[in-house]
């Protein structure tokens, strides 16, 4: 996948500055929204896995990013360091986007029931999910003019999907979390929503054992036989980081070529 992809122009961000997360290399997630916000005259931040400088550098450039600083999401520190910095090249933001989400290997394939630790559970859900209160509760203190935040999630909180077991468990939370920081924050003016994309090749996915069926399958089950674009996932965080999005909040926005909406196929017995 190109790293330099023809998101659309426009001002639609003009005046605008926020905070990606999430951004590992060219096909994150975060990486497509990134490009699609800069084309749109967006001053961001990235705030990165530490180590991950190297990797990120370079698209950072790409993106004009004002500020590029390290955060683990499951050290305090590291956190506070990381909004302090943000804060000081700032002052206020106005979007946010949440694009983080981990869980061991070995609880990523098989039973459920039988590969699920305590460790391992506790883990997933921390990052995934704990992970975004956190950055909402720190990241709402610096919109005193309101704003917008994002969170991407996946269909795999709402069924069960071969293998993705514990991350289904941790989107659900976070899917949840999302609806309680859209209460909290409406009074403030600050808009709380999730994107659902369909499944893309990416870093996170590689995780997960049988990646490429969740890939075909997401094809070839979805309303327009189609994967997921990394611009229409894109566009659609335009909507909700911009003033376009103005009235939505605590929605979770499935972006998947119509994965979400099917029941069975014609192949699956759906034929007179
Ligand atoms: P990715 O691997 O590019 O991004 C995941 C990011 O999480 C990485 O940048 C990684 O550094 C970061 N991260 C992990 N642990 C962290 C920690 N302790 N502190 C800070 N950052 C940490 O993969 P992606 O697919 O772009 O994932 C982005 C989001 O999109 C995730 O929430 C993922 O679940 C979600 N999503 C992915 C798909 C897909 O098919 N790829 C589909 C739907 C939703």
């Amino acid at each position: 996948m190109a790293d330099d992809y023809q998101m659309p122009k426009g001002e639609l961000m003009k005046g605008k500055r926020g905070v990606v997360t999430g951004v590992a290399n060219h096909q994150s997630i975060a990486w497509g929204i990134a490009a699609q916000l800069a084309a749109q005259g967006a001053e961001m931040a990235f705030l990165h896995l530490p180590g991950m400088e190297r990797r990120v550098e370079a698209l950072a450039q790409q993106a004009g990013v004002k500020l590029l600083a390290p955060a683990d999401v499951t050290d305090d520190a590291s956190m506070d360091a990381a909004f302090a910095a943000v804060e000081k090249a700032f002052g206020t933001i106005d979007f946010f986007v949440h694009a983080i989400a981990f869980a061991n290997k070995d609880e990523l394939k098989g039973s459920f029931v039988d590969n699920t630790t305590r460790d391992g559970f506790l883990r997933a859900l921390n990052i995934s999910a704990f992970s975004f209160v956190d950055c909402a509760r720190r990241a709402s203190a610096l919109m005193p003019n309101g704003g917008s935040i994002l969170t991407l999630t996946y269909m795999g909180s709402e069924r069960a999907i071969p293998n993705y077991n514990t991350m289904g468990v941790a989107k659900a939370a976070l899917e949840a979390a999302v609806r309680y920081a859209a209460r909290d924050l409406g009074p403030k003016g600050i808009r709380v929503n999730a994107l659902s994309p369909g499944a893309m090749r990416t870093l996170s996915l590689a995780g997960i054992s049988g990646g490429r069926g969740m890939l075909s399958k997401g094809r070839s089950l979805s309303a327009m036989k189609q994967d997921t674009a990394m611009e229409g996932v894109a566009g659609a965080a335009l909507w909700l980081l911009s003033d376009l999005g103005l009235s939505t909040t605590g929605e979770v926005i499935h972006v998947d070529a119509g994965f979400h909406i099917m029941g069975f196929t014609e192949d699956e017995g759906g034929e007179a």
